[in-house]
């Protein structure tokens, strides 16, 4: 990989980790969201997200992989996930308090909660412009970034009506969309350094994603009693996701 690629990629990633202040933006003229509306945007984000892990990142790894080699990296990714969801203290507006006990102020419980979701998006970006540079990449970026519009509004809800001010509660959802450029570099530099290493990394950052899916997205589109709208959402999602990445290949 050049090294035009390398500034590429990781600038990808820094516009579809801004597209979360972008959605955060929208409270400025629209504060009020119905329950309803926002378990149907955050089904729609994990929606996406689905999709993205799957065409974007598995069927590629298990095309150049093999099954085994994706399945491991898949389980990996879920499991690092599932290690840093128990250890790290974060707060998740609707779930609750999850991790280790701590006395950080609520606002950095909820900040840590969206960091720990975005690492494998920003890795995910990164690996995708490691593989064969900017076709993958680019998809990647767009499923990421586009999911991120409504996901950052849905993040900047809870802070705004937590207390922040408009501005702060836009400054903390971009904040939490800036991790994704950061985890896009090890992707990046990984996948130019070792080639090889790619089709665990795609499986990996899968794996993290599907584990982000379930263990969050769903149960937070799910909490506030409106299941079925929140389902039509993912589906949305999903199949939006589909179309665009056809419309890359
Ligand atoms: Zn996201």
């Amino acid at each position: 990989m050049d090294d035009s690629t390398l500034i590429l990629g990781w600038a990808a990633s820094l516009v579809a980790g801004l597209a979360t202040g972008l959605g955060a933006l929208v409270i400025l003229v629209q504060n009020k969201f119905t329950d309803r509306s926002q378990d149907v945007m955050m089904g729609f984000a994990g929606g996406v997200m689905l999709s993205a892990a799957g065409f974007s990142l598995m069927v590629p790894a298990v095309e150049r992989g093999g099954h085994v080699l994706a399945t491991i990296g898949i389980a990996i990714g879920a499991l690092v996930l599932h290690l840093l969801d128990r250890t790290v203290p974060h707060l998740h507006p609707q779930s609750g308090l999850e991790g280790k006990a701590s006395r950080l102020p609520k606002v950095w419980l909820m900040f840590l909660a969206m960091s720990i979701h975005n690492i494998p998006e920003g890795l995910a970006v990164g690996l995708g412009f490691g593989g064969d540079g900017l076709n993958t990449g680019m998809i990647t970026a767009t499923a990421i970034g586009i999911q991120n519009i409504p996901e950052g509004l849905v993040v900047a809800l809870p802070f705004f009506v937590g207390g922040a001010s408009k501005w702060r509660a836009i400054g903390l959802a971009t904040l939490t969309g800036l991790i994704e450029p950061m985890a896009s570099l090890p992707g990046l530099f990984l996948t130019a350094a070792l080639p090889s290493v790619l089709p665990l990394g795609l499986a990996f950052a899968g794996g993290a994603m599907l584990f982000v899916v379930s263990d969050e997205m769903i149960p937070e589109s799910h909490r506030k009693g409106f299941e079925r709208e929140a389902t039509l959402g993912f589906v949305g999602g999903f199949l939006a996701m589909m179309l665009i990445e056809g419309m890359f290949t």
